[in-house]
């Protein structure tokens, strides 16, 4: 069996945990170091990108994270984890992990937009309408030249992959479908 890590300090970890045990991959929550080993991919969850970062950073798990995933280890960051992904975040003065070429915009949908569900087929995921659940969720206002743009919403960027990295601003993971974890398996 395949196995992919949660990172499990906050946000919604037992909705990727249930996802990817339906489509048969071995899934459990990762909080220390010790627990990335034989993991052969990595989920970062939506949640607070500021409460996630602080417990990747005490815990060392952050640094042990980076290291793996510049010697090929893949991993996917959906909405709190887009933002600790990215090597730039327009509105905070600080940043994560920095792996990923994406330039995202935290909260980016403000006002009455905060949280909604928009209904997209997906290229090269799913040609039905994926049901794309945002909650306070990032854009990307601009990629890098190796980052591939798997979708836009209105102009921006809400899915991208670079090599081993992907990223969602939206939650597949609070939906019924199982598209976006059998992809991200598919990387594996
Ligand atoms: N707004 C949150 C942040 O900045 C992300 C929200 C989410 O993950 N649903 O971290």
């Amino acid at each position: 069996y395949m196995k992919i890590g949660v990172v499990a300090f906050q946000g919604a970890v037992r909705e990727h945990i249930e996802m990817l045990k339906k489509i048969e991959v071995q899934a459990f929550p990762v909080k220390k170091r010790e627990e990335l080993f034989g993991v052969d991919g990595l989920i970062l969850p939506g949640g607070e990108s500021t409460v996630i970062g602080k417990f990747l950073r005490d815990s060392g798990l952050g640094d042990e994270i980076v290291k793996l995933v510049k010697n090929g280890m893949p991993i996917w960051g959906t909405c709190a984890g887009m933002i600790l992904l990215a090597k730039h975040i327009v509105n905070q003065d600080y940043v994560h992990l920095g792996l990923m070429d994406i330039k995202v915009k935290r909260n980016a949908y403000g006002g009455q937009l905060e949280s909604f569900v928009a209904r997209k087929p997906v290229p090269g995921i799913s040609k039905r309408p994926l049901e794309l659940v945002f909650i306070r969720a990032p854009y990307a206002e601009k990629v890098g030249t190796g980052v591939d743009v798997i979708l836009e919403l209105d102009g921006k960027v809400v899915a991208a992959k670079q090599d081993n990295m992907l990223a969602t601003a939206f939650h597949p993971e609070l939906t019924e479908d199982e598209s976006f974890h059998k992809y991200f398996a598919e990387m594996i």
